[in-house]
């Protein structure tokens, strides 16, 4: 019997914990014959009454476990701790909100035990309950982002996903304080089947996504996986010096040939020495960038900071 542990981030998810708890009791029984599942929710520091929630369920059932943060350290903190303290044979991320619909997993757990794939992921099949302005920005994120990437990122791919644990270990592995786990996943490989998912309407509550938000996943997530916005300057540094070049000789040959033609170069001389420099600006502000993410990765800092949890190590190491 396959032990399944599947994580589930919350932030403020009181009114959508009861509804996925339901459904998720529904699903397994299902398939209760040849898995054992534990349920494992990450508190990424609620306000609301998410936690209680959370352990008011836990009394009742054995198989759901919790860990709980001293604040908000973001999903993708969330999946961290999910994973490093989910101890099944296959460890699945689903969100809190039942946009991702529950109804896949047996087929997910399907393509793991008898297809032989090491993840069954969903992937999107449409946009719908998602803001056109949010869902066309993301878009052309992705656009750009995979074409100055080497690893392509699928801008369908969700984070709903079952994994088989050496999947898991090797996400853990990659050790970076700036997760962007989209880029993670797509670079960590193995044999994927995508499950085509049509997005639901969020049970209750709101999204946690603003556009400040949005914009900062995106920056993080170039940022954290393509060095090529760095190469970017060395090629237009190219470029400006050829086009110097030509500028110099162009002076040069006009102003043997007319003097009037002068006076024009000193304004193109002007633009160029502005266009350069604010260049230089844009490429230092960018280098300034990786240096900073270094910083904050050479700190070595927890991603999160857990304040309880009635979950793996804790538990285990206590002293009776
Ligand atoms: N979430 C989280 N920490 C955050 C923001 C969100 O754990 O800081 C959880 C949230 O509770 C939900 C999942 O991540 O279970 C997806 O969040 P949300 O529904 O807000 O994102 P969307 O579906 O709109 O992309
Ligand atoms: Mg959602």
């Amino acid at each position: 019997m396959k032990k399944v542990t599947l994580i589930i981030p919350c932030f403020n998810e009181e009114e959508s914990i009861p509804l996925l708890y339901k459904e998720l009791s529904r699903v397994f029984s299902t398939v209760r014959d040849s898995y054992s599942f534990t349920m494992l929710f990450v508190d990424d520091g609620s306000t609301d009454q998410t936690l209680e929630i959370i352990k008011a369920v836990a009394a009742r059932n054995s198989s759901v476990k919790y860990i709980s943060f001293s604040r908000n350290f973001g999903k993708e903190a969330a999946m961290l701790a999910g994973m490093e303290y989910a101890d099944g044979d296959y460890i699945g991320i689903i969100d809190a909100d039942l946009q991702h619909s529950p109804d896949l997993i047996p087929g997910m757990l399907d393509a793991l035990t008898i297809e032989g794939y090491d993840v069954a992921a969903a992937r999107r099949t449409d946009r719908a309950g998602e803001g056109r302005v949010k869902s066309s920005l993301s878009g052309e994120f992705y656009k750009v982002f995979n074409r100055i990437s080497d690893i392509k990122i699928d801008d369908n791919a969700q984070d709903y996903r079952i994994m088989k644990r050496k999947v898991v270990d090797a996400l853990l592995e990659m050790k970076e304080v700036n997760r962007f786990s989209k880029g993670l996943f797509a670079y960590a490989g193995f044999k994927v089947k995508w499950f085509p998912h049509e997005n639901q309407e969020r049970a209750a509550g709101q999204t946690k996504w603003s556009i400040k938000g949005l914009a900062r996943y995106a920056i993080d997530g170039i940022l954290g996986l393509t060095t090529s916005p760095l190469r970017l300057s060395l090629y237009t540094g190219c470029v400006s010096v050829i086009a110097g070049l030509i500028l110099a000789l162009y002076g040069l040959i006009a102003s043997i040939v007319s003097a009037s033609v002068l006076s024009h170069m000193y304004a193109l001389l002007l633009s160029a020495l502005l266009f350069v420099g604010g260049l230089i600006m844009v490429f230092i502000g960018i280098a300034g960038e990786y240096l900073g993410r270094a910083f904050v990765e050479i700190k070595h800092r927890p991603v999160y900071i857990i304040s309880e949890t009635n979950a793996g190590k804790s538990v285990a190491d206590l002293d009776f």
